[in-house]
């Protein structure tokens, strides 16, 4: 039986595999919680992107913030992936797993005067320059290291990705990026600044986006812009339309990444821009779905009354996955095991000491203390967004491919958690 989602997350008989693993045998083996994930699923998401751009002058920064852990970066770095970064810290991580700064692209509204140094000396493709203020920050940090920022802008389109409030980015009113009607001022200003060399123009809307019409939308738009601003004179190699590409959670049904690019790439040929470099900063839609969250039931907590709540107390809290207590996200619920009986509808939470704390509300399980579930798609915006919140420390991480386990990351110890803490003398 298969989930949505993704093929390598199905059950076999009574037991749920994540590609050729038993996913209650991870459980038992690293201790939970633990975030597992398909490789194979991460370089199929990724295949897509690539495929559908195979004839073009393109390049796929993988959104870093999406999923930060090493072992993704490097392996989506060996299959010739890009990253798009918002820190230093993720710089330093994309580095250290072996990216090439020539493929990195440098996002973010914030982005301080000693990151954009450290960006610089490590030679960044592209910074994706947010406001003008920061476009005056750059240049004087550019020319004080005596070194060259290529440069794009970040556009808002002014469209509506009819997503979440919290994850939509590309209407006015929204703290990210240049409007859109003052963009060809920005750009002659660019231009005219010391230490900066106008290199592209970006643009992204939102996430967990289901449609393509947003997309299309934010095309038209940004290829109005391009036109106008070439006009000026400033010629801009590259075109980048950011991510934001949702995955099936519940029901959703998004356009495939084959998809969305076809209609992108129709509207774009249209228009004469087909010889333009395309770029795409996908995350959620290269790691969602091929990751999982796996928890062991500790308690069932049954109502006293007969509509009343009950309450199945797992391991897994909100400090490992914030998405249902930051967003109320829906995440997929299931048991590592199927059992031969009935199943209660639980509200399923964690030990965090906030009412908050719960990973899934109303679901129906048939579940044991001591049995494992598994939170499925967790695998953008689990692990990256966990926090020692409660002073526990974050989850373990393993790494299948078949038959084969890695782990990746260590569970964090006690020690860990405050060391470079100091008592008063
Ligand atoms: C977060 C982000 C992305 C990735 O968004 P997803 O919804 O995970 O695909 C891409 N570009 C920028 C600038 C971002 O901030």
């Amino acid at each position: 039986m298969t989930l949505p989602g993704s093929p390598q997350v199905a059950y076999r008989s009574d037991k749920l595999m994540l590609d050729d693993c038993a996913v209650a045998d991870l459980a038992t083996r690293f201790g939970t919680p633990l975030y597992a994930y398909s490789r194979t699923a991460m370089l199929s998401a990724l295949a897509a992107y690539q495929q559908a751009l195979a004839e073009r002058d393109h390049l796929i920064c993988y959104a870093v913030k999406a999923n930060s852990s090493l072992a993704v970066l490097q392996t989506f770095a060996q299959a010739g992936c890009g990253f798009d970064i918002v820190s230093a810290g993720e710089l330093a991580r994309v580095l250290a797993a072996g990216a090439a700064p020539s493929k990195v692209v440098f996002s973010g509204v914030g982005k301080t005067r000693a990151e954009m140094r450290q960006a610089l000396d490590a030679g960044v493709m592209c910074f994706n320059v947010e406001s003008e203020a920061e476009l005056e920050a750059l240049s004087s940090v550019a020319v004080q290291a005596a070194r060259t920022a290529r440069i794009s802008l970040r556009v808002n389109p002014d469209v509506d990705a009819k997503t979440h409030p919290y994850i939509s980015t590309g209407l006015k009113g929204n703290k990210f990026g240049v409007a859109h009607e003052r963009a060809v001022t920005v750009y002659a200003r660019a231009s005219a600044l010391p230490g900066l060399e106008v290199v592209g123009i970006d643009c992204h809307i939102g996430s967990q986006i289901t449609e393509i019409g947003p997309y299309l939308d934010a095309v038209d738009r940004m290829l109005d812009l391009v036109e106008a601003i070439e006009a000026t004179g400033i010629r801009l190699h590259h075109l980048d339309l950011g991510g934001g590409l949702g995955i099936t959670y519940t029901d959703e049904q998004p356009p495939s990444a084959a998809d969305l690019i076809g209609a992108l790439l129709q509207r774009i040929d249209a228009r004469g821009q087909g010889h333009r470099k395309l770029m795409f900063e996908p995350g959620r839609s290269l790691v969602g779905n091929a990751g999982m969250l796996i928890s062991e039931v500790l308690y069932l907590k049954p109502s006293d009354e007969p509509d009343g709540k009950n309450f199945c107390i797992v391991d897994a809290a909100m400090n490992d996955l914030m998405r249902p207590a930051m967003y109320e996200a829906w995440m997929r619920i299931v048991p590592c095991r199927l059992r031969d009986e009935p199943s209660v509808t639980y509200d399923v939470v964690g030990p965090v000491c906030e009412s908050g704390d719960w990973l899934g509300r109303d679901r129906p399980l048939a579940v044991q203390a001591g049995d494992h579930i598994a939170v499925l798609s967790a695998g953008a915006y689990g692990m990256s967004m966990a926090s020692n919140y409660n002073t526990r420390g974050r989850a373990a991480e393993v790494m299948v491919s078949g038959e084969q386990v890695w782990l990746i990351r260590d569970r964090e110890t006690p020690a860990e958690l405050f060391r470079g803490e100091h008592l008063l003398p």
